[in-house]
């Protein structure tokens, strides 16, 4: 392994930007034993070698974080500005990063851009969540064993959280896990997706210029099956933070063992439209819900109940939008639609569709593939059985079913194994919440699609979708364990 010494901030040029090291651990910069190149998938050009770090070297990695997080201080406040420093330079580097993700993914410029707006408000929450780290009093006194004692519990960090994370919202996603992760008080290992691994090396230069310790994180790029694994599975490692599919959910829940575990996996969010809908505003919705990064998002709409009276107009509404969205290069800024991560995701995604047109289904718009392109498509008549029905498409296809009874709507909803977020469009707020309390979701946004998020929301759902919730609130409350402490008041006489 060699190791550089952390070098002056730099801003870079977004084409030519590189990392000063292929990794960064035990506080430092470095490039491990072996490497792995990083392409465009767009047009498969070469964008740079970082490492393809080893178990020897996670394990190095991990004792160093741990190191830092059991034998260091850092105290809250300064946690707060790093973050909130952090939180500026991700604006201050807007081109840079827009750069960097829109060449490394397949977000096109525009939804590059605002990703990194996301990203700094995330980290303005997270260091706002400094000031939160409380705890309370205990009722000592309630039961007679307690008399002549007072204490109270306060929340410590776990220790090391490992956080694991997917190329589709490669700054974000990252960020959603280091700043809770930090802030809590927490030493981090993060192992970014393989496509990825540029973005989350330009945000560690970024942690670093804002004076987060060294030593309190590493990035081990790496493959999920050799890096990733040896990540989830350290002894020294409290807490693993993972968002990805379902499936890899569970090797990472083998490979952690009795760890406690943060899982945003994946959906198959529906919207419903209720007869009373103002039902152009929710086409526009479905429309914007289902294609936005060409459909690769865990909130993307997916399935769309319509009352029967409206699913003819409501149909032709969605498939016009489908057709009128521009699909092409993410370097485009007038491009709607990019391209999915890779040309076997496209024919995967192709095959799924041709299951469902092969058991009946009707095309409306798109289904149609070119490379790693797949057009905006939109589909009624879709057998239940399909993989579009029941699997997450990650893709941008969108299924129309027109439906009778409110109670058959939800209860087609609930039909599936993943329940991240839903949407209804009504105008009676009475039966909204009504439907909101029967969807087995973690959130229901109604007169919005499913697509709709803040970052301070609490974030996850039921089912496959996951394992207990991010959102920043939530995941310092995850990152961090209540610790009691009492005092015997050895003036007062007990028995
Ligand atoms: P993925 O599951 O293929 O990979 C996610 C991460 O896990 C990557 O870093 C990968 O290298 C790593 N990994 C793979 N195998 C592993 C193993 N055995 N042990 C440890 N790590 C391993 O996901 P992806 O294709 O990058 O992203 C798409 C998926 O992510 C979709 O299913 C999407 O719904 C989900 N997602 C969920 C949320 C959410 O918040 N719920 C957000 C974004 C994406």
């Amino acid at each position: 392994m060699m190791a550089t010494p952390n070098p002056a901030p730099t801003l870079g040029d977004p084409l030519t930007w590189q990392p000063p090291g292929g990794a960064l651990w035990s506080g430092r910069w470095v490039d491990g034993t072996a490497s792995f190149p990083v392409h465009d998938p767009e047009d498969g050009s070469l964008l740079g070698y970082v490492t393809d770090a080893t178990e020897a070297e996670v394990d190095e990695a991990v004792r160093a974080v741990a190191a830092a997080a059991h034998g260091t201080h850092w105290p809250a406040w300064e946690r707060r500005e790093a973050l909130t420093a952090a939180a500026a330079l991700v604006l201050e580097r807007r081109e840079l990063l827009t750069g960097i993700i829109s060449r490394e993914s397949s977000k096109t410029v525009r939804e590059a851009g605002s990703e990194i707006s996301r990203a700094a408000e995330t980290l303005r929450l997270s260091a706002a969540q400094a000031g939160q780290l409380t705890g309370e009093t205990l009722p000592f006194a309630d039961t007679p064993r307690g008399e002549g004692r007072l204490g109270w519990y306060t929340r410590e960090p776990v220790g090391v959280v490992a956080a694991i994370t997917p190329f589709n919202d490669p700054l974000n996603l990252v960020a959603h896990k280091l700043g809770p992760a930090l802030v809590s008080g927490n030493g981090v290992v993060l192992k970014p997706a393989e496509r990825t691994p540029l973005t989350a090396l330009a945000f560690a230069q970024i942690l670093l210029d804002a004076s987060v310790p060294a030593d309190r994180f590493a990035v081990v790029p790496g493959s999920g099956s050799r890096t990733g694994r040896a990540v989830a599975g350290h002894p020294l490692v409290d807490l693993v933070s993972f968002t990805g599919g379902a499936r890899t959910g569970d090797a990472v829940a083998r490979a952690a063992g009795a760890k406690k575990t943060l899982m945003e996996l994946g959906g198959n969010n529906a919207v419903l439209v209720l007869a009373d809908a103002d039902w152009r505003m929710a086409a526009r919705a479905v429309v914007e819900g289902a294609f936005g990064v060409a459909g690769q998002n865990c909130l993307s709409v997916q399935r769309v109940f319509v009352a029967a009276p409206l699913a003819g107009r409501f149909i032709e509404r969605v498939a016009a939008g489908a057709r009128s969205l521009r699909v092409g290069s993410k370097s485009d800024p007038r491009t709607d639609v990019g391209p999915l991560i890779d040309e076997g995701e496209a024919i995967r995604v192709g095959e799924w569709v041709e299951e469902a047109l092969q058991g009946g289904a009707v095309a409306c718009a798109g289904c149609r593939r070119e490379g790693a392109y797949y057009w905006p498509s939109v589909l009624t008549d879709v057998p239940e059985h399909a993989r579009l029905m029941t699997e997450e498409i990650f893709g941008p296809v969108v299924t129309i079913h027109s439906f009778a009874t409110v109670d058959e709507a939800v209860t087609r909803t609930n039909a599936t194994p993943y329940g991240l977020q839903a949407g209804v469009f009504t105008r009676d707020l009475d039966q909204a919440v009504t439907i909101a309390e029967r969807l087995r979701v973690g959130a229901v946004m109604v007169n919005d699609s499913s697509d709709f998020r803040i970052d301070a929301m609490p974030f996850g759902g039921p089912k496959r979708s996951g394992v207990g919730r991010e959102g920043i609130r939530s995941a310092v409350e995850a990152m961090t364990e209540p610790k009691v402490v009492a005092i015997r008041q050895q003036s007062v006489p007990t028995d």
